[in-house]
C-alpha cells in the first residue's frame, strides 16, 4: 500500500517527522506516544500505510506482534518500574481510532495508575443461546473469506 504524504505515522516511518524511535526494521517501526497514557507508552506501526486492521498485510501483522512481544520484555526490564502491560488497537473511529494508519499501543501498567477499560451496559449477562448465535454468524463470515 503506498505511503500517504498526509499521514503523520508515514512521515515518522520515513524520518520526515520528529519521533523518539525505539525500534525499526524493514516491516515495522516503534516510537514513543506523544501523549502517553502512562510512562513508557509505545506505538508500533507497519512501515506501509494500512489504514485499518482489515487491510493490514499478514506479514506486517505477524512482525507487529513479534516486535510487541520483544518490546514488552524490554519495557519490563527497563528501570521504569513497569508491573504489567496492556496491548490496545483501536480499529475504526467508534473504537477510538484517531490516526488511520493501523497501529498497536503498548501501554505499561503501574499499581494505581488509574487506567482501565470500562465495561458498557451491553457487555453484561449474555445467555449461551446468544453467544452460540453470534459465534455462528462470525464462523459464517470466516468461512466466506473474513480471514482476508
Ligand atoms: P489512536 O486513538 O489509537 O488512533 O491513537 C493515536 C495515538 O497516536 C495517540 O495515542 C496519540 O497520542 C498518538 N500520536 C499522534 N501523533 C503522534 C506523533 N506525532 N508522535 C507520537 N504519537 C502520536
Ligand atoms: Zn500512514
Amino acid at each position: 500500500m503506498p505511503l500517504d504524504p498526509q499521514c503523520i505515522f508515514c512521515r515518522i516511518v520515513r524520518g520526515e517527522a520528529e519521533a523518539s524511535l525505539v525500534y525499526q526494521d524493514s516491516a515495522v517501526t516503534a516510537f514513543m506516544d506523544l501523549n502517553p497514557i502512562t510512562p513508557g507508552h509505545l506505538l508500533i506501526v507497519p512501515n506501509e500505510h494500512f489504514p485499518d486492521l482489515g487491510s493490514l498485510d499478514a506479514g506486517a501483522g505477524s512482525q507487529l506482534m513479534s516486535v510487541a512481544r520483544q518490546l514488552a520484555v524490554a519495557l519490563r526490564r527497563a528501570p521504569l518500574g513497569v508491573e504489567g502491560l496492556n496491548l490496545h488497537l483501536a480499529d475504526g473511529a467508534v473504537a477510538g481510532q484517531v490516526v488511520f494508519h493501523c497501529h498497536l499501543h503498548l501501554i505499561p501498567r503501574y499499581t494505581s495508575d488509574g487506567f482501565g477499560f470500562r465495561r458498557g451496559a451491553s457487555g453484561h449477562g449474555a445467555s449461551r443461546g446468544d453467544l452460540d448465535r453470534l459465534a455462528s454468524l462470525i464462523r459464517t463470515e470466516l468461512a466466506e473469506g473474513g480471514q482476508g
